[in-house]
């Protein structure tokens, strides 16, 4: 079943932070290509509609003297260029010019040979396929009563961003870090306080992750290649929510949550890097909608004023840039303990539906660094030494994928 969802523009207008401010930082980017766009022209009517391959934020302007009509589109490849000259074949369009911002947004100006009036605008979502449709309808005015409506479009739209982020806007651009960041690791050590973890011997999951992760904060931060921040840097309770609150209070680019958990005697030894499954990706995309605190779930973007539908369908969107790149993560934690000689699970990479992997703009992994259960593991977790090395392969890790992210990210953004 297809479903289309309807927004008008006052909605789209309190998303337009999607990807400005996370790409600005060399996070994720939503990033649309433009697949059609055609214009109609009928009496007085004319239509204006953009295919594109997903949903953007965008927003649109009416000005006068002379009259233009404004779209800007956060972000879209624009492509064939005479595809967008075909807008000039309509009578009431004089002129058009595309181009991108300095701050990465897509804008088409058209010159108007008569003044248009802005009737509706809405964008639809193809949630199968995830191709939107962006389409206006406009008509023509006398110019008088053009002047006005382009007077009392700006101002709405003026009204409209107060209380969101818009990466237009000059306070916001301030706001932004100028010189280039280190990159920030959130390590999460699991469990905690009430929460002890798996338990053997005597020795409680949350104190040798804790351990653990302070030992990896150390290597990671004495190569100087990363930020490093903790959820928890003693032993206190946690909740899951507020792990992933935690990395996205942090500014964090990637979440890393560190167990050592126990299975049934026999059935599992070595290393194993967990991410979000897809069907809990989805599950968790609608759990994330449904809540009433989902405003942190997605930097840049405050979700609160819109419906449940419309987060849900920008979360998939994030999903789909972050799901890859949480995968290669994965892949390079493998390699780097496979390359240190140290134990891994015979399936190393597995998925599941963890709570705290459910940020979906940020690449996160659930390590298991062994089982407590395994009396070889055991010893490891217990051993310095031991811990040491497994330190510098995941910083080994890091590093590598660190360098393929910003390779891949420079692709994505061709
Ligand atoms: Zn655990």
């Amino acid at each position: 079943m297809i479903r289309w969802l309807r927004q008008g523009v006052l909605a789209v207008l309190g998303l337009v932070a999607l990807s400005g401010m996370a790409s600005a930082q060399g996070g994720f980017g939503v990033q649309a290509r433009l697949t059609d766009i055609a214009g109609q022209s009928r009496d007085a009517r004319v239509s204006i509609e953009l295919s594109l391959s997903q949903p953007v934020p965008y927003r649109l302007r009416v000005l006068s003297s002379p009259p233009r009509l404004v779209l800007d589109l956060n972000t879209v490849v624009w492509g064939d260029a005479g595809r967008v000259a075909r807008l000039q074949d309509l009578p009431a369009v004089k002129a058009v010019r595309h181009g991108i911002l300095p701050d990465g947004w897509a804008r088409l100006v058209m010159d108007l040979a008569q003044p248009l009036i802005l009737e509706t605008s809405e964008q639809t979502v193809d949630t199968e396929r995830g191709a939107a449709r962006i389409s206006l309808a406009l008509r023509t005015a006398k110019l008088d009563e053009f002047e006005q409506f382009a007077q009392s479009e700006n101002s709405l739209i003026a009204r409209s961003s107060a209380g969101f982020l818009r990466p237009d806007s000059p306070t916001e651009r301030r706001a932004l870090p100028l010189a280039p960041r280190r990159p920030v690791v959130m390590l999460d050590p699991g469990h905690g306080g009430r929460d002890p973890g798996a338990e053997r011997d005597g020795v409680r999951e949350a104190d040798i992750v804790l351990r653990f992760s302070r030992q990896l904060r150390e290597v990671l931060l004495r190569r100087g290649t990363f930020d490093v921040a903790m959820t928890r840097d003693a032993d206190v309770f946690v909740s899951l929510d507020g792990r992933v609150r935690a990395a996205r209070a942090a500014s964090a680019d990637v979440f890393l949550s560190i167990h050592a958990d126990a299975l049934p005697e026999g059935l599992a030894s070595g290393a194993v890097f967990y991410l979000l499954g897809d069907e809990a990706s989805d599950a968790s995309a609608a759990y994330l909608a449904e809540r009433h605190d989902r405003a942190d779930m997605l930097s840049g973007v405050d979700l609160t004023r819109n419906t449940d539908e419309i987060a849900r369908v920008l979360m998939s969107v994030a999903w789909q840039d972050t799901a890859p790149r949480a995968r290669v993560l994965a892949e390079a934690l493998v390699d780097g303990v496979q390359a240190s000689g140290l134990r891994l699970h015979r399936r190393p990479i597995q998925s599941g539906a963890f709570t705290v992997l459910r940020a979906v703009d940020m690449p996160s992994v659930l390590i298991e660094l062994g089982f407590m259960s395994s009396p070889r593991d055991l010893a490891n977790l217990r051993d310095p030494e031991w811990g040491k090395r497994m330190a510098e392969a995941l910083a080994d890790a890091l590093e590598a994928w660190h360098a393929q992210d910003m390779h891949d990210n420079a692709l994505r953004r061709r």
